[in-house]
């Protein structure tokens, strides 16, 4: 079994208040949890992880000392903020690994991710940290061997610097990411108007958006649980959000049809999102179907899921 739970459900930046109290304010953070040996994974360290890190010291800490691994979508900063925050680095005994993608800047994981600890942005230098921490770089690749039976496969995505999907199997379950993340669109000129029309380049281009976008359905293909990015209405994200590496909720919800996937988390909710917004996106794009459906729904702060 897989346990999930999620700590943080928002983008781009916390937003706590009476309007998100529902679905929660904080920044990218789930949990999970492979209770029959003994592992625990976090994916994101957004502003979410700061609850999870108090729920493991009560929890977890009493029962020996904390061993995690966490796995990070990208570095950009809703997912790293809350690192500085996650209070078992600072007992002794706790071992992390911190797994995720480098940047084009091929700055090592651990400044990127460090590099928020330094006095200039926070009180507690890096080197303070008191757990064993160990940075791993991550690249695609199909089906890596974690122990215990588990297995990852990440996958590229699209955003603006490398972002990572992951997709976890355990024991006949799976449970898959994908944010922060857009549709691969054709990067040619497609507008025969246009004086730099190449018709070749653009069918071309048509065609490596199409594969793109096929291998990264196949990639979550039947997973029990899908947790896609899903920031902006389709209107909102034809209305000047093309390029900005996130989806609409329309085409998680496609995608994720196609790809015959059992459950879907819409995910990574824009700051500007009130309880009652995602009320009503719920009422208008999560109506049940047939029992063979996808089952779609808006991920929410302190939602667990066994898979
Ligand atoms: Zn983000
Ligand atoms: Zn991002």
């Amino acid at each position: 079994m897989i346990q999930v739970r999620f700590w943080g459900v928002r983008g781009s930046i916390p937003c706590p208040g009476p309007q998100t109290m529902k679905y929660g304010g904080n920044t990218a953070c789930i949990e999970l949890r492979f209770p029959e040996v003994g592992r625990h994974i976090i994916i994101d360290a957004g502003s979410g992880i700061r609850e999870l890190a108090g729920h493991m010291m009560a929890h977890d800490l009493p029962r020996g000392p904390i061993s995690t691994e966490i796995y990070l979508s990208h570095t950009h900063w809703d997912h790293i903020m809350g690192f500085p925050f996650f209070v078992p680095a600072y007992i002794p005994g706790t071992t992390i690994k911190v797994y995720g993608p480098v940047t084009y800047e091929d700055d090592p994981l651990e400044e990127v991710v460090g590099g928020q600890m330094k006095y200039r942005y926070f009180p507690v230098n890096m080197g303070e940290l008191a757990a064993s921490i160990e940075y791993k770089r991550l690249r695609e690749e199909p089906n890596i061997d974690l122990g215990d039976g588990i297995v990852l496969s990440t996958a590229i995505i699209n955003h603006p610097i490398t972002a990572l999907g992951y997709r976890f199997s355990f024991r006949g379950a799976v449970f898959c990411t994908a944010y922060d993340t857009e549709p691969f669109r054709n990067l040619f000129v497609t507008d025969p108007a246009d004086p730099s029309y190449d018709e070749l380049m653009a069918h071309e281009g048509e065609l490596a958006a199409r594969e793109q976008n096929q291998v990264l359905e196949d990639f979550f293909a039947g997973a029990d649980l899908l947790v896609h990015d899903a920031q902006y209405t389709e209107q909102e994200y034809n209305d000047g959000k093309i390029g900005w590496g996130h989806s609409s909720i329309e085409h998680a919800i496609s995608a994720a049809r196609r790809a015959g996937v059992k459950r879907l988390a819409l995910f990574h909710h824009d700051p500007e999102r009130t309880d009652t917004h995602l009320d009503e996106l719920t009422t208008l794009y999560c109506a049940d179907g047939s029992p063979d459906d996808t089952t779609i729904f808006f991920a929410r702060e302190g939602m667990k899921i066994d898979l």
